[in-house]
């Protein structure tokens, strides 16, 4: 490949720097579309409640395993440019939705395997890549078409939308459960603003501790600090808590100059001691006066005042987290301030209990019982830290979902359904279409079906025996008719009551459109020799990644 061109009169001219490689045209596109399409067969056997997990195994010899598509795409380091933009599409579905990360990168994968047939037969990329933005607008529309209007604060529907993103990855039961929790704690953080709902997931406090089980995970209506007591002689319990949140270290100021202090008897130590110890005292006394029997400082807390305090039946806890502050003035309505002198009664937050509690190895402080808190916390348990890693990552999943509905209220039924019925309308749609669009549309709608073919694949179905039943099924009208991979049949999914937020199968088919077209309009790669993308040969262990 040339990296040299050269001027009407023969000289050479030198573009780029020397170790430097590129690939281009045809070339470039086919191995970029390779690439993306093993991290699409990577991740495709994860799709669905029959998906498999995947063990990933860092540098340091750390093991996950997962079955997040979002996850293992972060985990496994891949070096080609293109396969990276795969990566990319799962971490936008990811942050956007919070669900659908594994769909969206199967779908990108199969609209670029589909695409590679229309550029054999010479279709332009960019043509291609026309077509399929506007299939994805119609497909968009075809989706409102059986779309369903929930009411954002309808408990049972959040639970099934929170137990269909949970079957996936954890084992029945225990995502009945974790669902519940996963409701209770958005619809506790939850605010109104004329008349829309609003969720900060930031409210919700998620601790881990292995022991017990995922049945054991319990929700906090206020905040768990994995923080013990100060002082030996307080309270372990307060019931009726009046708490002074703080910011400032309840310590004698350091001066900011060194400053030289002469003594010149032993009695000028002891009243230069005596001093400081009153002033500690003192903001001991000026805490107590403010009715507050419980301290929780964002700094340290001097011995001398811890002593006083627990003297004064206080109860405290230093050096909190900054982020652990702002939760806890959310969850006990209390206000943090700066310094102790400017502490009065209106600023302190309240809650039924605050207690030191036993939580396997460690002691952990629990305020909890808060009116109306803004901000929760949610224990999750179980046996091992990696099932508990698993029920974490399937919580934040679940969270976003019912975070998606609440705030965008409206669903879909599952199973590849809405998939199918994308696939068949726009089939019928393409034969309004000229020439090389209505290919690209068709193609389109060969690519949705990826979705239940690695359903069924997945459960071990016949995919090919699958998708002609299913096609027919739709055909007819029966637009909720999807995979059911529990009983290894085609399902009407309505009668299943599983169901997925519109807003995830929005993002799914968005994000793969959109990195489908990027990979496909590059056509020329330009990988610098220090870059660590080898251009030749080794992608990272992996055959055939190679982009010559
Ligand atoms: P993603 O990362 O894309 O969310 P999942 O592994 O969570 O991947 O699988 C999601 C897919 O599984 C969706 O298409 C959803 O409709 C489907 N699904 C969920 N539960 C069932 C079920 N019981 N039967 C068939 N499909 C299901
Ligand atoms: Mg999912």
């Amino acid at each position: 490949m040339s990296q040299v061109g050269t001027t009407p009169e023969g000289v050479p001219i030198i573009l780029l720097k020397e170790g430097t490689r590129q690939s281009r045209g045809r070339d470039a596109q086919r191995n970029n579309i390779r690439a993306a399409k093993l991290i699409a067969e990577i991740i495709q056997t994860s799709l669905g409640p029959r998906g498999m997990d995947k063990m990933l195994v860092d540098s340091l010899g750390d093991i996950t395993i997962t079955n997040d598509g979002a996850t293992i795409l972060k985990e496994i380091d891949v070096q080609h440019p293109a396969a990276k933009m795969m990566v990319e599409v799962a971490k936008a579905t990811d942050s956007e939705v919070g669900d659908g990360t594994t769909s969206s990168v199967v779908l990108a994968g199969a609209l670029l395997e589909k695409a590679e047939s229309l550029i054999d037969d010479d279709i332009h990329p960019v043509i291609i890549a026309e077509g399929y933005k506007k299939a994805s607008k119609k497909a968009m529309e075809f989706l409102t078409e059986i779309t369903i209007n929930v009411e954002p604060k309808d408990k049972e529907i959040l639970e099934k939308i929170a137990n269909t993103s949970m079957q996936t990855k954890l084992v029945s039961i225990e995502a009945t459960d974790l669902a519940k929790l996963a409701v209770d704690a958005v619809l506790a953080v939850i605010e109104e603003k004329n008349g829309t709902f609003r969720v900060n997931l930031d409210n919700i406090k998620i601790e881990k501790k292995t022991g017990g089980s995922i049945s054991d995970s319990e929700l906090v209506s206020g905040i768990i600090l994995d923080k013990e007591i100060v002082h030996s002689g307080m309270p372990r319990k307060i019931e009726n808590a009046k708490i002074a949140l703080i910011n400032e270290a309840l310590e004698i100021k350091k001066t900011e100059f060194e400053a030289k202090l002469n003594i010149s008897s032993p009695n000028q130590i002891k009243s230069f001691m005596e001093e400081e110890n009153q002033m500690l005292k003192d903001m001991s006394n000026k805490i107590k006066s403010t009715g507050a029997n419980v301290v929780l400082c964002q700094k340290g807390i001097d011995d001398i005042i811890q002593h006083y305090l627990s003297k004064e039946g206080i109860l405290a806890v230093r050096r909190i987290k900054e982020s652990d502050m702002t939760k806890l003035a959310k969850a006990t309505g209390g206000r943090i301030v700066g310094r102790v002198d400017d502490l009065n009664d209106t600023e302190l937050g309240l809650a039924e209990n605050v207690e030191e509690r036993r939580v396997e190895e460690d002691n952990w402080v629990f305020i909890e019982g808060c009116k109306n808190p803004k901000a929760i916390s949610m224990l999750l348990r179980g046996g091992t830290q990696r099932v508990i890693d698993e029920a974490d990552r399937s919580m934040h999943d679940a969270l976003m979902v019912v975070k998606d509905v609440i705030e965008k209220p409206k669903i879909v039924y599952g199973g590849g359904a809405p998939e199918s019925f994308i696939a068949l309308k726009l089939r019928d749609w393409s034969k309004s279409l000229s020439g090389r669009d209505q290919l690209a549309v068709e193609k389109f709608a060969d690519a949705m079906e990826s979705i239940p073919l690695a359903l069924a694949r997945n459960a071990g179905m016949n995919p090919i025996d699958t998708i002609t039943q299913l096609r027919s099924k739709q055909s007819k009208g029966e637009k909720f008719t999807g995979v059911d991979v529990i009983n290894g049949t085609i399902a009407d999914f309505e009668k299943l009551g599983i169901i997925e937020p519109v807003k995830v199968k929005e993002q799914i088919i968005k994000s793969a459109t959109e990195t489908a077209n990027m990979i496909l309009r590059i056509d020329n790669v330009v990988a610098s020799s220090r870059s660590s993308a080898p251009p030749q040969g080794g992608m990272g262990g992996m055959p055939g990644m190679g982009m010559e």
